[in-house]
Parts: C-alpha cells; structure tokens; sequence
C-alpha cells in the first residue's frame, strides 16, 4: 500500500474530516486514541505529536516517557459514527522513540517484527481469518452492563430467537461502510451470544480489524441500549467466547501449508508449524488467553479446547485442519479467546510456527476420537497434554520459553508478567461467591 502523505491530505479535505483520532493499542489489547482536529493532522503525519508513555499500560520506561505516535497510512479510514455530521476519520499508530525508533514493546512493532522474522524464512505473507465472538447484554437502570443477556437464541437462530440481529448487522453495516469486509455473522451458540468472521488477510490488517471491530461493536451496541463485551466467559454454564484465527504462510503467492499429494493438503511446512503451536501452546496460552476468566473457558464441555492436541474432525482440538478442497488448506488455532491482544497474539504463534519449520519438528498423530473420555494413561500415550489451569500456571509456562519471550523482547515480556502476577495475585486473595455458597453454613 503505497498511499502518501499528500493523498491522505487531499483525502482529508475532499471528505470535510474536522478531527482524526490517532489510535494505538496498550500492552493488554485496550484501544486508545487522541483526536487532534484536522489542522494538526500534517504535524501527525510527519509523526510529530507526542504522548506520555508513562500513563499508558505496559510504556513505563525508566529513561523517559515521551513517545511520538507514527502513523500507518494505509490504516485511514472515515469512522461513520461522530455526532452531528462531523466526518471523523482515523489512522492506526506505530509508538516510536524521540530518535524515531521503534518502541520495542508496541504491540503493533510486535508483531511486524516477527512477520519480518518470517520474510527470512522465505513467508512474505502470513494470512489470519478470525472469528470474533462476543456478548450482547442488556444495560441496568444505571447504564452499566449487566450479566443479562438480550435474547436465549442459540447457534445460527433467527428472529425472535435471535433478538441481537438488528445490532450485529448494524456493527456489520458500520463495518462495511468503513471499508472492512465481513464474510459472515450470526446468532453464536450461548444465550446473547454472536460471531462476526473476517476474510483472512495479512496478520497485521487482521489485528487492526480486530481491535476496530471490538471498538465499533462496543459503539453500536450502546445504541441500541446495549453492552458488548468480549469477556472470555461471562456467564457460567454456557460457552464461552473465543478468537479462533484461521491460519496460512505464504510464499510468492502460494500457500505454503497446501500440498496436493499430502493427508488433509497438509504440507510438511503446515505439519511443523502445528508441531510448533503445540509444543509451545502452554506460553502461548498466557498470550491468547490473558485474563483469570479465560481460564474458566478452557475447560472441556463448553467447545473450547481444554487439551493441546490436534485434529480434522474433532469439535474441541486446539489446533483443527478444515477438510479443503483446494489449495485453500488453513490451520485454525481454537484456543484464544476474544480478549487477547490480537497483535501479541499473532507475533506468539508466528514466532511458536516458525520455530516448528526452523527445527522441523514432527507432532503427534492427530486425534478424532474424544479426549475427555481418555483415561490419563491414553492421553499420555498420544501426548496429549493439558493446557495451563489458570493465570498463574500460564505466566509460569511463559518464563520457561525463551521463544515466546523472544517474540515479545525484553521489555513487552517483563511488563506483561508483572501486570499478570499482580492481576493473580489479586484474584488469589478474594473470597470467591462460590466459597461462601459452599464453606460457610457448613464449616
Ligand atoms: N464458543 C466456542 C469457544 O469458546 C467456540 C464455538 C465454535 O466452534 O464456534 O471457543
Ligand atoms: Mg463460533
Ligand atoms: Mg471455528
């Protein structure tokens, strides 16, 4: 993409944009933005306007804390909800140094840094198709969300069932109209629950999506009087809500997980890549699942994984082949859930895939039959193991892979463990409702 400086101007203009929000994504995934009015908007194309870093989650540095916002052109957009005819449009940040280099924790640096990493290997392209899923619930009295949902719908339902559709094609419609294509949505299988899925494109696009995607879900839905949240598992007794990424590297053009002549299309490079996924699946987790609610997910009954293992027909894999027809042949990740940082998320799984192509490593043999029904003893023989508990045990699988480290560098690491241990720790220290419901009449 090759827009400049000069286009983006003129562009502004024609459109009548009075303001531009320049948006960037904290350490955890939190969109934040500043909106300069359009007289500013040279001074931040040359990537002039400057922000404390210090108040941002995870920027904290020692040094200093000013930090300049460097636009990524390709990233303008008009945002077609501001108030009163005001055009609003919007450019997503790289965080750069006063020298003008990178900031090496933005989550966005990130992940480029590890796509760069796969240039090497011969990958110009990694693909991710997502599948967003999320809750709609009602507003309380007091306009804050509540754990009720707006409808009992369940997979695929319609209306009166479905009494989210309205709301989910407006965050379409809004989606669309910015310029970001839809391939499908629908009614998800909990109550209140639905799913937007994206066309794969590069990971980097994908995460700016992502991350605009949950921005536009939670705008709209405040218009129709009510909440979206992307909390792993909001209600319990019922799915949870998961990021699954479809999966592809490309080389000149050609996908390099397809093989014509291979079980599932799968080629050798696909095959190591799931080798990598799985052998680090547990660091990974601490990523793609980052919060003590993801945890309650990941447990088995609910469709979402439990156990790292793979798999072309199973319903609850960690990693899935979908049977293709053609050269189309994609790895699906199941395990993220909706809250992750979508830009740490994918640097985690290039980085864990292309340690599997660079050390050729060779998974297990895929498994159809049910894994909750194995005794330990079976899961053990087909190296079946479970993913991480909770928090804590994830953070800890974390420090022990140098790997996954080494895709977030020194400073993204360390913030990130600490904020975790702390967010553990608290948790840790809470009595629970389930406590008092069970100990206190009886102790
Ligand atoms: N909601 C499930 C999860 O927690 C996934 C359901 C599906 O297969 O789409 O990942
Ligand atoms: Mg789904
Ligand atoms: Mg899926």
């Amino acid at each position: 993409n090759n827009i400049d400086k000069a286009t983006i101007l003129q562009r502004a203009i024609e459109a009548n944009v009075r303001y531009v929000r320049l948006q960037f994504t904290d350490l955890h995934g939190s969109l934040k933005n500043v909106e300069i009015p359009v007289d500013q908007l040279r001074q931040a194309l040359d990537g002039n306007i400057m922000f404390d870093g210090s108040s941002i989650h995870g920027f904290v540095r020692i040094e200093e804390s000013d930090m300049y916002l460097q636009p990524d052109l390709s990233t303008w957009l008009l945002l077609p909800f501001a108030p009163d005819g005001t055009t609003i449009a919007r450019l997503i940040c790289n965080i750069c140094l006063p020298d003008g280099t990178p900031f090496s924790a933005d989550p966005r640096g990130i992940l480029q840094r590890v796509m760069d990493e796969a240039k090497t290997f011969g990958f110009d392209d990694f693909q991710i198709g997502a599948e967003l899923e999320f809750f709609l619930l009602r507003l309380n009295a007091s306009g804050k969300p509540s754990t009720s949902p707006n409808d009992y719908g369940g997979y695929f339902d319609i209306a009166p069932m479905d009494a989210g559709e309205n709301c989910r094609r407006d965050i379409v419609l809004t989606l669309e109209q910015m310029g970001i294509d839809v391939l499908s949505s629908h009614h998800e299988t909990a109550p209140g629950q639905h799913e937007i899925d994206l066309p794969p494109t590069d990971a980097l696009t994908a995460a700016d999506r992502i991350a605009t995607l949950k921005m536009v879900a939670r705008t709209i839905s405040r218009t129709h009087g009510l909440h979206a949240t992307f909390m792993p598992k909001p209600l319990q007794n019922e799915d949870g809500s998961g990021l699954h990424c479809h999966l592809s590297l490309h080389h000149n053009g050609k996908n390099a997980f397809y093989h014509p002549d291979a079980v599932y299309h799968l080629s050798p490079i696909g095959t190591a890549f799931i080798a990598g996924l799985l052998f680090h699946a547990p660091a990974i987790t601490a990523i793609s699942n980052p919060l003590v609610n993801s945890y309650k997910r990941l447990i088995p009954g609910y469709e979402a994984p439990a156990y790292a293992f793979w798999s072309t027909k199973h319903r609850m894999p960690f990693v899935r082949v979908p049977t293709t027809l053609d050269d189309s042949t994609q790895i699906e990740l199941r395990s993220p859930d909706a809250a992750c940082n979508p830009y740490l998320t994918f640097a985690a799984i290039l980085k864990a895939g292309l340690d599997g192509i660079r050390s050729q490593l060779q998974p297990p043999r895929p498994v159809d039959s049910s894994v909750t029904g194995m005794s330990e003893d079976e899961r053990f023989q087909h190296q079946i193991v479970p993913l991480p508990a909770n928090l804590e045990a994830a953070i800890h699988a974390l420090e022990e892979d140098e790997m996954i480290q080494d895709a977030l560098g020194l400073h993204a690491f360390s913030h990130y463990i600490q904020a975790k241990l702390v967010e553990w720790e608290q948790y840790r220290a809470t009595v629970h409702p389930w406590e008092l419901d069970n100990y206190l009449a009886h102790y």
